[in-house]
């Protein structure tokens, strides 16, 4: 089975422009939101409605995974888009994706992965 890998937006392109990508996360009326659905909103108990969102994420803590599936020790942490959306991720990049870094959020095979924000040039 391919894996299906999603791309940066182009250096020096618009991160909104129509051919970055996006997220589907769902939102309700308060504006919470969310990765992944619910029945309803788990804090105000609102319905839930998808919505497109930027890629782009801070990463808020991080910690390395040394007993793994895999054998492999690999950093595992928490991102925040900016509508407050959060998700538990596979870290990539090092140092460039400490706690406070701004990342690029990528699903790939059905898991989250934060790599470091390409740098415009
Ligand atoms: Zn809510």
């Amino acid at each position: 089975m391919a894996e299906q890998r999603e791309s940066f937006p182009r250096a020096g392109g618009s991160p909104n422009g129509p051919a970055a990508p996006r997220l589907t996360l769902h939102r309700c009326e308060n504006s919470h939101s969310f990765f992944f659905p619910h029945v309803s909103c788990p804090l105000c108990g609102a319905n839930l409605q998808p919505f497109d969102d930027p890629p782009d994420a801070e990463i808020v803590s991080r910690t390395i995974v040394r007993v793994s599936p895999t054998g492999s020790p690999f950093a595992l942490g928490l991102a925040r888009t900016a509508s407050g959306a959060q998700t538990l991720c596979i870290i990539e990049g090092g140092s460039e994706t400490d706690p406070g870094k701004d990342v690029v959020i990528t699903k790939r095979g059905g898991l989250y992965y934060a790599s470091p924000r390409p740098r415009a040039v």
